[in-house]
């Protein structure tokens, strides 16, 4: 195939994809707007599953590597309400096989990120705008003025895609608001955090509000607070989800009444503190098919952040590379047979996303998720 592909962005759905390319022999570059792999931690610990994530990691020839980094004593969930009453709790015994192991994921990057031939991510070059070319495929045109050409351009850019405006004019409307905070060593620091946190996650579920920890494999606590919101950003109690992240005394005044065992997360988080607003494009999501350019990923079908979307990318990124392996010499209809399955595969997978955020979100969460959980 004499088909140039560049990818635009280098997340697991890009990278996914560009190593998937390269296992059925097809080349691609990925750019990148962060100016190498090191600049900013890509976040916590993901559970890849065995439709999606686990799936992605065998088509791109990865799955033994992937099982090395995988840590499957993250499974453990424990829920509980504000006072601490445990609502459920899964519990992984030791040597069971794992069904949705957790892995970090800067393992799982850097593991995708050296299975690439080097030169593959081209870093630094952050994607202002593609123009059409008159003999079909875009040129892309980078932030400091340097252009580059292909036939086949593919968003995999995340929530704010630059390439989506190419296919559609649907933009993401926030839900939530997500707030970051960290425990480091925390078997050291706070041994009794480490022992309620668990091996696995923690969910403290509220009023339209939650608190979550879980463990990462560095020995840290991620500790995270949801918020609901309306569409502008702003939560229940009216106020801007991104001023209710200013400071620690700020956020623990969200959680008075609760069971100081549960606010001690906050309270021993080191001072950063890392908020941002949810977002998600409309369920069911689709475009009629343009030649030369689509979208994989959080580009294509942003969610809440309930643990689809980096499995769903990935699983994108393998299934395009492969739907392109299948017609090598028409990708235009390569291209299509890809979107009709994604689009068909992600409409119930965002619904559901959503269902479920609204639950966890909601006044009730405490009651709905214990129900949930008992099957009812
Ligand atoms: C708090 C939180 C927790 C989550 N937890 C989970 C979970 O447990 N399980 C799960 O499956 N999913 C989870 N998700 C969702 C998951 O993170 C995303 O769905 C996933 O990262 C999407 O991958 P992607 O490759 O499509 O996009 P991204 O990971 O966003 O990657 C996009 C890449 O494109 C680059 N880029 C952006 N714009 C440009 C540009 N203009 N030019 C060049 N490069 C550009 C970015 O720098 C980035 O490297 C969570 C999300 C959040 C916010």
């Amino acid at each position: 195939m004499n088909t140039r592909i560049a990818i635009v962005g280098a997340g697991l759905g890009g990278l996914t994809l560009a190593r998937t390319l390269h296992v059925n022999a097809v080349e691609a570059v990925v750019y990148e707007r962060e100016v190498s792999p090191a600049v900013r931690s890509q976040g916590g610990s993901l559970d890849l599953h065995p439709d999606s994530g686990q799936r992605a990691m065998v088509e791109a020839g990865l799955a033994d590597e992937f099982w090395s980094i995988a840590r499957p004593e993250g499974e453990d969930l424990r829920i509980v309400d504000p006072t601490g009453a445990t609502l459920a709790h899964k519990v992984v015994p030791k040597g069971a096989p794992a069904a949705r192991p957790e892995v970090d994921r800067n393992a799982l990057r850097d593991l995708l990120l050296s299975s690439l031939p080097d030169g593959t991510v081209v870093w630094g070059h952050r994607l202002s705008e593609a123009t059409e070319r008159a003999q079909g495929g875009f040129r892309l045109h980078f932030d400091d003025g340097v252009t580059a050409e292909c036939d086949l351009l593919v968003g995999a850019d995340g929530a704010r895609s630059r390439v989506r405006p190419l296919v559609t004019d649907a933009e993401p409307v926030y839900t939530g608001a997500y707030v970051e905070l960290g425990i480091r060593d925390a078997d050291r620091t706070h041994p009794e955090l480490a022992e309620l946190v668990g091996p696995g996650s923690l969910w403290c579920l509220g009023v339209n509000q939650n608190l979550s920890a879980q463990r990462n494999g560095d020995g840290s606590i991620r500790v995270s607070i949801t918020l609901r919101t309306d569409e502008d950003g702003v939560n229940t109690s009216g106020l801007n989800a991104n001023d209710t992240a200013t400071s620690k005394a700020a956020l623990l005044d969200l959680f008075g009444g609760w069971n100081p065992r549960l606010t001690a997360l906050i309270e021993a988080s080191d001072d950063t503190i890392v908020p941002r607003l949810i977002a998600a494009l409309p369920v069911g999501l689709s475009w009629d098919a343009r030649p030369g350019v689509t979208l994989i990923g959080d580009a294509a079908h942003l969610m809440p952040p309930v643990g689809e979307g980096a499995n769903q990318a990935m699983l994108d990124g393998a299934e395009l590379a492969l739907a392109l392996n299948a017609h090598p010499d028409d990708r235009v209809a390569a291209v299509r047979a890809f979107e009709h399955a994604m689009f068909g595969r992600m409409h119930g997978v965002a619904a559901e996303s959503a269902d479920m955020e609204a639950m966890l979100l909601s006044p009730t969460a405490a009651a709905d998720v214990s129900r949930f959980f008992a099957g009812e």
